[in-house]
């Protein structure tokens, strides 16, 4: 049983992770997170009154704040995954991406080394640093290269990309420099319940529903890797408790998709699911629209998970088809979260434990 800190635990894949530990282990867990527009605590709401969570909003750019928080709550491990996460906002205003995903590492590294080199011999030993990175600091892969194995050198492409890339390094250099014992984990695309309708799969879906035009970037060719979130967050926990410490982990779907097919899936689940079509609308695909594309556009990301598999017995659970058919299944019973999120109002009646 361990007393887990979880960075961006109101983030999409922080939830994700959070409702596993509260839900499926018996560990305590404190949830530090700033509740930018993407942290949403009704997404937590089935495990907020659980006495082995708490949550405090707490930015990680605030040394001081970090700094007692990691003091009071005595952590065995941290799973860091607070971060400005979105490309076409890195795109529109960097800076947020350079103080969070860079400074924000920076300041929660030094308030970790700070408790770690203070833990008694055994707690010491014992303590974990887990840093959740993406798939896209390796860059544009052409059509016909291997998969990004973990050695693949770093190629990021956006401003996004290249502050996680950034605080990759960091991580590293504190293992490497001060001991500090830590992990990384390098992911691809996630999707699934709770996603911010921002991301492309929650959009297409909440478009189609509204008799919107579904926006494909480009030609709509550029291919990417999906994982179901849940598989993510099972394999969050299994490189936190099992990985070696100062080593990377790839984790993936092996789904690699070109965007338009995942729009054309998620039109023809939605065809299936909701024969009542919003008025003019004959099938869900006529609602395709092609976009100009986002400047810099990687055209491939895709990644070999045979690290995961090979040492640490991870597989995901879910095919992309499983896993996409339960995710337009949520959004479709789920109507209240996401018109919350829409009408703004999960941001003014805020729940949960404050620490
Ligand atoms: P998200 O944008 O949904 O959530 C990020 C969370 O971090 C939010 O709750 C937000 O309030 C919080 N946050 C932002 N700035 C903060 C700050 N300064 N201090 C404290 N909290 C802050 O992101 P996500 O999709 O859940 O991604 C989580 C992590 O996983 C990120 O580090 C991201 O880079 C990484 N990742 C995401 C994907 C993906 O497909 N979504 C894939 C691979 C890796």
């Amino acid at each position: 049983m361990m007393r887990i800190l979880v960075t961006g635990g109101a983030g999409f894949i922080g939830s994700a992770l959070i409702r596993q530990l509260i839900q499926h282990s018996s560990h305590t867990v404190l949830n530090l997170d700033k509740l930018t527009y993407a942290g949403n605590l009704e997404s937590l709401a089935c495990v907020a009154d659980s006495p082995r969570y708490q949550f405090s909003q707490t930015d990680i750019c605030d040394a001081a704040a970090l700094v007692s928080q990691i003091q009071q709550f005595q952590p065995d491990l941290i799973m860091h995954l607070a971060a400005e996460s979105h490309v076409d906002r890195s795109i529109d205003g960097p800076a947020n991406f350079i103080h969070t995903n860079i400074v924000g590492t920076y300041t929660l590294l030094e308030a970790c080394r700070h408790y770690w080199s203070g833990l008694v011999p055994e707690r010491k030993t014992a303590f974990r640093f887990h840093h959740v990175s993406t798939d896209e600091v390796y860059g544009d892969l052409g059509d016909t290269s291997e998969p990004s194995t973990e050695t693949t050198p770093y190629s990021p492409s956006s401003p996004y990309s290249a502050s996680k890339a950034s605080s990759d390094h960091l991580v590293r250099a504190w293992q490497r420099t001060y001991g500090l014992p830590t992990l990384v984990s390098n992911c691809s695309n996630n999707y699934g319940p709770f996603h911010f309708p921002e991301k492309l799969i929650p959009h297409i879906i909440l478009n189609a529903l509204q008799g919107r035009p579904l926006p494909v970037y480009g030609s709509g060719e550029q291919i990417r890797d999906w994982l179901y979130v849940e598989d993510h967050a099972r394999a969050l926990l299994a490189v936190a408790v099992h990985g070696r410490i100062g080593e990377t982990y790839n984790i993936g779907g092996n789904n690699e998709k070109q965007n338009l097919d995942v729009v054309r899936s998620i039109c023809a689940i939605l065809d299936e699911l909701t024969p009542a079509k919003p008025v003019g609308v004959d099938q869900y695909a006529d609602l395709i629209t092609f976009v100009e594309d986002r400047p810099g556009h990687d055209r491939r990301y895709a990644i070999d998970t045979s690290k995961m598999s090979s040492e640490l017995g991870w597989r995901p659970q879910e095919t992309f088809d499983s896993g996409l058919r339960k995710t337009v299944r949520w959004y479709l019973e789920n109507t209240s979260w996401w018109q919350r999120v829409l009408n703004g109002t999960y941001r003014l009646d805020r729940i949960g434990n404050q620490a």
